[in-house]
């Protein structure tokens, strides 16, 4: 099988639009639900949505191990939202069986930034796609509370980083595939998968 698309999770959330963004960078996208979609992907991103809904469905499919062996591996990932939740090192105030596969070195808080009514818009300032600033939608985002040293923080927002780079893994707590701004997905194509 050759391994040669990028995938987006879709077990649930905000798969659509990411696959959208990314067939408009002209990248062979396409939505994964099963063990053989996603060792057809060279890339994979995990949307936002709902981690704990996301987590079951990972269970119920037999995803969950497949998935943290190519993350283990390297593969090339943007998380964003919920997605940043999985991949983070640790995760605060999720569910008792909250699963996180710890692939960036990052600790988030659910919810932090309060409830969906407390969602927001902000741009942001981003060095790596440059000018201009990137409006980005944050909806029942996580807030990131630490960082390690080997995470380059390549955003933030009231001092709080919101996009980051660990290696081949990329994760934003905001939403970037709400808006026609397609720079954060060319990015993630051009300088994270390469
Ligand atoms: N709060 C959600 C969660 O815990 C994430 C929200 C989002 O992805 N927009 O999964």
């Amino acid at each position: 099988m050759v391994a040669d698309g990028v995938g987006v999770l879709a077990l649930q959330g905000a798969f659509g639009r990411h696959v959208e963004a990314l067939r408009r960078c002209g990248a062979d996208a396409h939505e994964v639900r099963t063990q053989d979609q996603l060792l057809t992907c060279r890339a994979l991103v995990v949307p936002g949505g709902e981690s704990t809904t996301m987590i079951k469905l990972l269970r119920a499919f037999d995803l969950v191990e497949p998935l943290g062996k190519l993350l283990a591996d390297g593969m090339p990932t943007f998380g964003t939202c919920a997605g940043m939740i999985l991949l983070a090192r640790s995760v605060s105030d999720g569910q008792p069986d909250q699963l996180s596969f710890g692939t960036v070195d990052i600790d988030v808080r659910r919810n932090g930034y309060g409830r969906q009514i407390d969602s927001f818009e902000a741009d942001l300032d981003i060095a790596a796609i440059g000018p201009p600033a990137l409006r980005a939608a944050f909806i029942r985002a996580p807030v990131v509370e630490r960082a390690g040293s080997d995470v380059d923080v390549l955003a933030t927002h009231e001092d709080i980083p919101v996009l980051c780079r660990q290696g081949p893994v990329l994760v934003s707590s905001f939403h970037p595939e709400l808006s026609d701004d397609d720079r954060l997905h060319r990015y993630f194509l051009d300088d994270v998968v390469g």
